[in-house]
């Protein structure tokens, strides 16, 4: 059977040069970074290496980059470590209903601490106001975070428009762009960002590595204590292997944008009408031309989700619903809740997310197995049978 992974949101391969270059370093440099002598120079110089690549992939100065375990982390000391080095300042802080858990779940634990966040809503593309973040503004606020583009749905938010008016105004501007690096330019200066995230995984790097790029001047309040690595933000022996992953992953995932992303595009694009004009009763969730290139989100009414994604799968089919860490709960993504999408409609949403793998023949295979696999489960839905009736279904 064939094996189509469109799943590239929730994580990638890990690519063939970065799993040598990783495979070197296990191999033939042991030592301690932090070690002076011939053994740990070594593994020294491949970090500062790899700075320099995560550097230049987003327009920033190695000195700025600080290595962290994941995007989740980076987010973290960005968000925690902002707003607690900024508190004398002001408590107020302003994100989005539709950021990534790793984001919202820094600021909800931030309101334990007594900060006051206000969170911005999304027009039924996903997408924030700019009109809507300035009215939010307040004199004590301190930290704005807003996604560079979300990894459910794909929209790409107007972070460039928000970091200049944070600049302004000496407010802290973070973003995640873990989504974006890679697929579309990211450039630190451009967003006038003070933060920014980004994360090996899904740019087929290794998983358990990210990066926070932090401008120079900016200070935070570290999270962790110990050794002096990491500028004391992420202190702890690196993990050289990981570094070096990112390194080459990121140095590749630039270089190759423009035509991949060009690709992915067509793809995409051809997937999505190919599933809508095959499948009633569908829509794309998002915007048709604002998003990432690789994302594809479509509700699919009369379903439930989970047992789409489980059909597609004995198909060979590896899909998400809403995002992989939402989808096992029963809860419909916070996203498409946020977008206005009905209950039922969030429940039978579908994320395709396309890659490096992803063939003509790929996208063939999904437009000819879904309708079956649908056809299949809305004739055991007795929505769908209600709606075929003209019944009331809500
Ligand atoms: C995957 C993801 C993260 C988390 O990155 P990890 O390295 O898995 O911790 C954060 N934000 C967004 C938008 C993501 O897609």
């Amino acid at each position: 059977m064939r094996r189509v992974y469109l799943d590239h949101g929730a994580t990638t391969p890990v690519r063939k040069e970065v799993i040598e270059a990783m495979m070197q370093v296990h191999s033939e440099v042991f030592g301690n970074p932090s070690s002076i002598h011939s053994f740990g120079r070594p593994a020294r110089k491949l970090i500062e290496e790899a700075r320099e690549k995560v550097a230049q992939a987003i327009g920033a100065d190695p000195k700025e980059i600080i290595f962290t375990g994941s995007g989740t982390e980076a987010d973290n000391i960005a968000i925690i470590g902002g707003a607690r080095a900024n508190q004398k300042k002001g408590k107020h802080l302003i994100t989005t209903v539709v950021e990534h858990h790793a984001v919202l779940d820094a600021f909800k634990s931030l309101e334990k601490e007594g900060f006051e966040v206000t969170y911005l809503s999304v027009d039924g593309e996903g997408a924030v106001s700019v009109e809507e973040f300035q009215n939010a503004l307040r004199d004590d606020t301190i930290l704005v975070s807003v996604m560079h583009a979300n990894n459910e749905v794909g929209t790409i938010q107007p972070v460039e428009e928000i970091g200049k008016i944070c600049r302004e105004r000496k407010i802290l501007f973070h973003t995640d762009a873990v989504q974006t690096v890679g697929k579309v330019p990211v450039n630190v200066k451009e967003i006038n960002c003070d933060f920014l995230a980004l994360s090996g995984h899904k740019i087929y790097g290794p998983k358990g590595i990210g990066a926070l790029y932090m401008r120079r001047g900016v200070r935070v309040q570290p999270l962790y204590h110990g050794g002096g690595q990491e500028r004391k933000l992420r202190p702890g022996t690196e993990n050289v292997a990981n570094i070096v992953g990112l390194g080459v992953a990121i140095e590749h995932a630039v270089a190759e944008m423009p035509a991949e992303s060009a690709r992915l595009e067509k793809l995409r694009d051809r997937l999505i009408e190919g599933v809508l004009g095959s499948i009633e009763e569908t829509r794309l969730n998002g915007p048709r031309t604002k998003r990432l290139p690789h994302n594809a989100n479509i509700s699919i009414e009369y379903i439930e989700g989970e047992a789409l994604i489980l059909s597609m799968d004995m198909k060979g089919m590896a899909v998400s619903s809403g995002s992989a860490c939402t989808s096992g709960s029963l809860d419909p993504s916070h996203v498409l809740m946020a977008m206005g999408l009905t209950h039922t409609t969030a429940h039978g949403s579908l994320r395709m997310t396309l890659g490096h793998s992803t063939t003509d023949e790929d996208v063939d295979y999904v437009i000819t197995e879904l309708k079956p696999i649908v056809d299949k489960l809305r004739a055991m839905s007795p929505v769908w049978e209600r709606f075929q009736k003209g019944l009331p279904i809500h």
